[in-house]
């Protein structure tokens, strides 16, 4: 039997304890089984990454670039064999795996520059021959929690940036498709980074536990739905610990009637059914403004009825969901949609999949007539629906986006320049495209969402990575000099 193990100080760690199954999505069958850490082994990663740290942190930012350098040219020459290891466990098709590990390799390329993006200040003569400048310093070891969804961009979101910044890191994949995490292990081991710097830790509750309880655990970078978000967040803040806790969203697209009704349907349905919905960016909701509802229906249901569900190696353009239960959950948000009157008018749930065996397939779907109320609307579904409620006017529409608990991502489609401008200024929601469906930041700006789409402070990547990873300090000096002598126990002031 196959079985993904834990990666401790730089080589694999035979787990002793419980284990899970590991499915192919596309055809159901059983992969291998995964490690379920138990507490002592939760402790044997955090100790290889506390007693990593040391040294670590006294790298020099020269060698610890050209190692970040050599590990983003080895990904960048083979990302093709991690992107088939996420095909066989997450089910999403092979051109999109490949997409979600460019998209992380973005984040390697930024965290390269991370001698320039550590520089701090330098003030000459702040008082009297008295110099001030600031450091930045890494915080010790820091854990990543992810989702299946992303298996490694998500990841990559964070530990890039941890690890150039001097911390060292305990990674916990989802127990779904933890594999490619110990691909990308291998990796940092063959571009030269230190054994205990990266350590992957599989496992469910118990692993997670231990890391967001552990004192030696800095912080905490989670990535899931928005539950067990608020849970990783209070849990770990409590704990003394410094967390950004990214959680579920519903995210709403407006078509205002000036549009390109075409290039309006062409990105719902890519931004609805790329990856099955399975996406934190996916859009759910498509908000149609004024009378363009029936065209506007009629155009994605061609499109979507054109979709060809199947298994990701044979050039499908939609796979499978992760797991028969969530294929089940989805299905039975159509059954409620339906039995709650909403339209609908491509119905996936009698797709006839291209793939061997039992997949959990479910085709696109799509709902019209949606009204706010649904279960179809107001929950995260997370598979390949699509509601259209129809409205009568932008401030209607926003207004529906605004009173929605989620604020991850959202999308305007129109020509209207004044009218994207004050979208942009008025929703409340932390990523926002205007005529792009899924606006997720590149790797030098930040990535998060608003209200129950994030807890916690700072974003993903960009500059509030490199501060959620750094803490700064500012020290101030002085030197020898017979204009600093003198006794004087008033608070210093400037002279
Ligand atoms: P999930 O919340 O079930 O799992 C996320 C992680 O938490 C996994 O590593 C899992 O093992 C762990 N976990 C699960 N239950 C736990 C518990 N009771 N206690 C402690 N840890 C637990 O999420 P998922 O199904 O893997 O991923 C999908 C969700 O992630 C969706 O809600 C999606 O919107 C969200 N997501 C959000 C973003 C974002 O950027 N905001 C990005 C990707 C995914």
């Amino acid at each position: 039997m196959n079985i993904t193990e834990h990666w401790i100080n730089g080589r694999y760690f035979p787990a002793a304890g419980r284990t899970a199954p590991v499915t192919n999505p596309a055809t159901g069958k059983v992969l291998g089984e995964v490690a379920l850490a138990t507490e002592d082994e939760s402790n044997a990663a955090i100790a290889a990454a506390t007693a990593a740290f040391p040294a670590w942190r006294d790298t020099s930012l020269t060698r610890r670039t050209q190692i970040l350098f050599a590990f983003r040219e080895l990904l960048n020459a083979r990302k093709g064999e991690v992107a088939a290891i996420i095909t066989s466990e997450h089910g999403k098709v092979l051109d999109d795996a490949l997409g979600e590990v460019t998209r992380g390799q973005e984040v390697v390329e930024f965290a390269c520059g991370i001698a320039h993006l550590l520089k701090g200040g330098y003030t000459e003569n702040a008082s009297t021959k008295v110099d001030v400048h600031s450091i930045r310093q890494p915080l010790g070891p820091v854990a990543i929690i992810s989702p299946f969804n992303f298996p490694a961009m998500v990841p990559m979101w964070f530990f890039p940036i941890a690890i150039a910044a001097g911390n060292t890191v305990v990674i916990k994949p989802s127990e779904k498709d933890p594999t490619a995490l110990n691909w990308i292990a291998e990796l940092w081991k063959e571009a030269g980074l230190p054994d205990g710097v990266f350590n992957v830790l599989h496992g469910d509750k118990v692993a997670v536990d231990t890391l967001l309880t552990h004192p030696d655990i800095k912080a905490v970078s989670f990535v899931g739905s928005t539950p067990i978000a608020k849970y990783v967040y209070e849990t770990a803040t409590a704990h003394g610990k410094r967390v950004q806790s990214l959680g579920g969203a519903k995210n709403h697209m407006i078509v205002l009637p000036d549009a390109d009704l075409d290039l309006a349907a062409d990105a719902a349905v890519n931004a609805g059914f790329g990856s099955a919905g399975e996406r934190c960016m996916a859009i759910s909701a498509l908000l149609a403004v004024g009378d363009i509802g029936d065209e506007f229906v009629a155009k994605i249901a061609a499109r979507a009825s054109s979709l060809r569900t199947g298994d990701g190696l044979r050039g499908c353009d939609m796979g499978p969901l992760v797991t028969a239960a969530h294929r089940d959950k989805v299905a039975g948000y159509i059954d409620a949609g339906e039995a709650a009157g909403a339209t609908i008018v491509v119905d996936g749930r009698g797709v006839s999949p291209d793939s061997d065996g039992e997949g959990y397939f479910l085709g696109p779907t799509l709902f019209d007539k949606v009204s706010t109320d649904m279960s179809v609307y107001t929950d995260e579904i997370f598979g390949p629906v699509l509601s259209v409620l129809r409205v009568e006017s932008y401030d209607q529409a926003l207004e529906i986006i605004n009173a929605n608990p989620y604020g991850n991502g959202t999308a305007i489609f129109t020509n209207d320049g004044g009218a994207a401008r004050r979208f942009e200024n008025e929703v409340e929601v932390g990523m926002v495209g205007i005529n792009v469906p899924v606006p997720v930041p590149m790797a030098y700006y930040s990535f998060g969402g608003w209200k129950n789409s994030l807890f916690g402070d700072t974003h993903a990547h960009g500059s509030e990575g490199v501060g959620f990873f750094t803490r700064g300090k500012v020290v101030t000096s002085r030197w020898l000099d017979p204009s600093h002598g003198g006794i004087n126990l008033g608070f210093p002031q400037n002279a």
